[in-house]
């Protein structure tokens, strides 16, 4: 039952696809971007040890004292490890490799599966009132991914638009039906974005018309050009939207972020006078 006494709650979407390099983390930060330049208090959760959505905004390792590992495993206070970042509006949860550890420490716990979601739901998110938080996923079905499937409202998919493309997918919609049979019943797929999409690519025209004959509705309409200024925006510790703002890759995920606003609408932020 949802409180009346509380605030919105904020829409909750896990970035998820157990292969890696086909855009989680650029979608995650640069669909995060979008939508805070929408006015859409957004929070990114990442969730990879890796830490590239960290690196990807600008946090530096050393400015990672908490990070999501201690929110999961130390019940960290959300004061402890939620940084702002360089965009209005944006806030992270950062990552570091403490996180590699994580899917063995959690083995033994009987609450392993909902240590995400427990931490996302306290009362002490409130003070953020978010309209987005948007998990980066690893690149597995691991014991991470699980948490982020019983943690979030719906998983947006990231589609490379490459030979092989779809084969994967039916593990990760497995998954889906798993989590949605035992713990997170209300559990939609938001859905798929094709990326790193060459339109001169005959291949690239392929998995399109197949990703849309076979998953219709689920696949969204704005697909995300591949765009060497996308790319380059992470070494500069920047989203697309800040590094080249008019590029291709840019205007793709702004168009992105328009379709799940439309579908999540929220109340603008409004900036000072
Ligand atoms: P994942 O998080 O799924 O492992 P990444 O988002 O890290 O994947 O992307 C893998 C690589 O592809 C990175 O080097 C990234 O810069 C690049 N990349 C992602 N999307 C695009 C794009 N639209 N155009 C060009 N390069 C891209
Ligand atoms: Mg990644």
């Amino acid at each position: 039952m949802s409180d009346p006494s509380r605030p919105k709650q904020p829409r909750i979407i896990a970035v998820a696809n157990q292969k890696g390099g086909v855009g989680k983390t650029t979608t995650a930060i640069n669909l995060a971007a979008a939508l805070a330049e929408i006015g859409a208090r957004v929070l990114l959760v990442d969730l990879d040890p890796q830490g590239n959505a960290s690196t990807g905004l600008g946090i530096e390792p050393a400015s990672r004292k908490s990070t999501t590992y201690d929110l999961l495993l130390d019940e960290a206070p959300l004061e402890a490890v939620i940084q702002k970042t360089a965009i209005g509006n944006l806030l992270i949860c950062p990552a570091n490799a403490d996180l590699s550890s994580a899917d063995m420490e959690l083995v033994a716990n009987e609450k392993r599966s909902f240590l995400l979601h427990d931490a996302l739901r306290q009362t002490a998110m409130d003070r953020y009132r978010l309209d987005f938080i948007l998990i980066d996923c690893p690149p597995s079905l691991s014991l991470l991914t699980i948490n982020a499937m019983v943690a979030c409202h719906s998983v947006l998919v990231p589609l490379q638009s490459e030979f092989f493309a779809l084969e994967g997918l039916s593990q990760l919609m497995l998954t889906v039906r798993e989590v949605r049979q035992t713990a997170n019943p209300g559990l939609r797929i938001e859905g798929v974005v094709l990326t790193m999409y060459d339109g001169r690519n005959r291949l690239s025209q392929q998995v399109e018309t197949d990703a849309r004959e076979n998953l219709g509705d689920l696949v969204f309409k704005t697909i995300i050009p591949r765009n060497v200024r996308v790319s380059e925006a992470p070494s500069f510790a920047l989203p697309v939207l800040s590094y080249d703002t008019t590029s291709k890759g840019s205007e793709a995920y702004r168009s992105l972020a328009a379709e799940l606003a439309a579908r999540h609408p929220f109340e603008p932020v409004q900036e000072p006078a």
